[in-house]
């Protein structure tokens, strides 16, 4: 058994069982028993939207917990964790965001960035525009080994 930081869906009305955790990649994560590490850093934020409701949230240090499963994630086959990274095409924008899901379904990266763009609430760039209105000038998505 390992520990693995988790983070649950702000989404009040999110009542599927899947959608309880979200788990986070966190590279060799320590075995069940272990005292879990002092992570993520006080100033980090992950911009992450629920697979199950589509809705996005920031998550900060605070919303982390460790929670026991039976191998890593990096190990499970039906489990992405994606990061996305989408350039703001407003004008003299160019902002930069990254857009994290853990994927269940296979998404290809097509698709994975269609389901980024029909997000709940729309996603906006650092600077408040809005990305699917807006438009996006470049993008790429990787999956993530950590966050
Ligand atoms: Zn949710
Ligand atoms: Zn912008």
């Amino acid at each position: 058994m390992f520990l693995q930081p988790v983070v649950r869906c702000k989404n009040p009305d999110c009542t599927t069982p899947s959608a309880a955790r979200i788990r986070l990649p966190y590279p060799n994560p320590p075995r069940i028993g272990a005292t879990p590490p002092d992570w993520p850093q006080n100033d980090w934020k992950l911009r992450l939207i629920c697979r199950e409701c589509d809705h996005w949230y920031v998550y900060e240090k605070k919303d982390v917990q460790w929670a026991p499963f039976s191998y890593p994630l990096a190990d499970h086959s039906g489990l992405d964790f994606w990061s996305v990274e989408l350039e703001c095409a407003a004008p003299n924008c160019g902002s930069r965001t990254r857009w994290h899901v853990l994927d269940n379904s296979q998404l290809s990266e097509t698709e994975l960035l269609e389901f980024v763009l029909r997000a709940d609430p729309v996603v906006v760039c650092e600077n408040g525009h809005p990305l699917s209105l807006a438009g996006v000038g470049s993008s790429s998505a990787q999956k993530a080994m950590s966050v």
